[in-house]
């Protein structure tokens, strides 16, 4: 069967985007955090905009909401796109939100244009993904996927005390371990298990919150891997000690320790290659005062990397020449590790076929690392995953001057459509 023209006009989408962006609390850009008055009202207002285009829709336990359209093969698995609906403290208008308005674009176009599709295609606004208001982050995805059970709702709160069930019940919402394998019908208005075991493709259009397509003038990013991370917290002891008395040969200063391992973790960073990165974010040395030797330090690292393997040997690495850089120095050292998240590949086949209608549409495209934790990489170990990028303008992202012009995402809007097209109406 031949490929039918897709040529999905951008306005439904632009236009959802603004309206999406109106839902934020008051100050500057987008703040919509999970669980708050203009996060529910958005995902109402959503399900709303679903119906009107003929979609079932449901919000599950935790609050993702989904608009659904039928297939006439009732027993494949469901077709999935779609991305979050959170946003960071004073975001822009593009991060997540451009995922959700694609993914009802994309399926509006696909259902007037194409009818009944063989597999269900439903589209997702997954309730959170940032981790802004509490200590942790894709919720959403992460209780379909699995990672979370619901029972940490009980127990997680944000910096005022409101623990996450407690902002649940606030937006009508409950998720109970006991409550999986609750039955979650489409057309439900609210409740049952977010947990998914009917997906068997995910695709996700964001745009790339980077500078790399940019740079290179490229249409479309296609990601061959989500990194993998590591953060550690990292602990350096010297000696405290008066800055005028102390003779230099006779110091143990953290600070300056802790400045000798940075500086190397930054050439042997630069020196293993893209697309290894690694970061010191936060550093605070104690006792913080001009005229004393700062005896203690305390720093973190985030670093990242596509491939577990390097991710792991550099990780080693690093911390086996802080460990020296110390001992040469009579500090001690002391690493814990915070966060280890794994690699998440995405679907080589599924990639493929992205490329293949990139071409056919005219864009031009390169296939990257997202060095950025997404809601794809929950998929990718459970059904076929792929993420698509658009260029962000200057590289900012989390922030109100976050862009991505019009027809950079009128480009992913349309090379999602045909691969949805291709997913959810080819015989396979
Ligand atoms: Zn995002």
């Amino acid at each position: 069967m031949s490929a039918p023209a897709i040529n999905v006009p951008a306005e439904q989408m632009m236009e959802l985007l603004e309206e999406l962006a109106a839902f934020s609390a008051p100050g500057p850009g987008v703040s919509r955090l999970l669980y708050t008055p203009e996060w529910l009202q958005a995902q109402r207002f959503l399900q709303e905009r679903m119906a009107a285009l003929g979609m079932g829709v449901r919000m599950d336990g935790v609050g993702n909401v989904y608009g659904r359209f039928p297939g006439s093969q009732p027993a494949a698995k469901v077709i999935l796109t779609g991305s979050h609906i959170d946003t960071v403290l004073n975001g822009g208008h593009y991060d997540g939100a451009y995922g959700i308005a694609a993914a009802v674009t994309a399926l509006h176009y696909l259902i007037q244009n194409f009818g009944q599709p063989l597999r269900t295609i439903e589209a997702v606004a997954f309730c959170e993904e940032e981790g802004s208001r509490f200590p942790l982050a894709y919720w959403g995805s992460g209780n379909v996927t699995g990672l979370y059970d619901g029972s940490e709702a009980a127990r997680c709160a944000d910096s005022a005390g409101v623990t996450i069930a407690s902002a649940m019940s606030g937006c009508g919402l409950a998720c109970r371990p006991e409550d999986r394998g609750a039955a979650a019908a489409a057309g439900d208005a609210g409740g049952g298990t977010p947990l998914r075991e009917d997906i068997g493709a995910f695709v996700e259009l964001h745009i790339e919150q980077g500078i790399v397509l940019e740079q290179a003038a490229l249409d479309i990013g296609i990601v061959e891997a989500i990194a993998g991370q590591r953060r550690y917290s990292v602990k350096v002891a010297g000696s405290t000690n008066h800055a005028g008395t102390t003779p230099m040969g006779l110091r143990r200063d953290a600070l300056a320790g802790a400045a000798e391992m940075l500086l190397a973790m930054e050439q042997a960073a630069i020196a293993a290659g893209d697309p290894l990165v690694a970061t010191c974010g936060k550093l605070e040395a104690a006792p913080g005062t001009p005229n004393v030797i700062p005896g203690e330090v305390q720093f973190t690292l985030d670093i990242r990397h596509s491939e577990a393997e390097a991710l792991e040997h550099f990780c080693s690495f690093i911390l086996d020449v802080f460990a020296e850089l110390a001992a040469k120095r009579g500090l001690t050292l002391q690493v814990t590790a915070t966060l280890a998240t794994s690699p998440a590949p995405m679907d080589t086949g599924l990639n493929r076929q992205l490329e293949h209608i990139a071409r056919r549409q005219g864009r031009s495209f390169r296939s990257m690392v997202s060095g950025a934790g997404h809601d794809a990489q929950l998929f990718s170990p459970m059904c076929p995953t792929a993420m698509i990028f658009v260029p962000s303008r200057a590289g900012i992202s989390h922030s109100s001057e976050e862009y991505s012009s019009p027809e950079e995402l009128a480009a992913g809007l349309n090379l999602l459509t045909a691969v949805l097209y291709e997913l959810a109406y080819k015989e396979s």
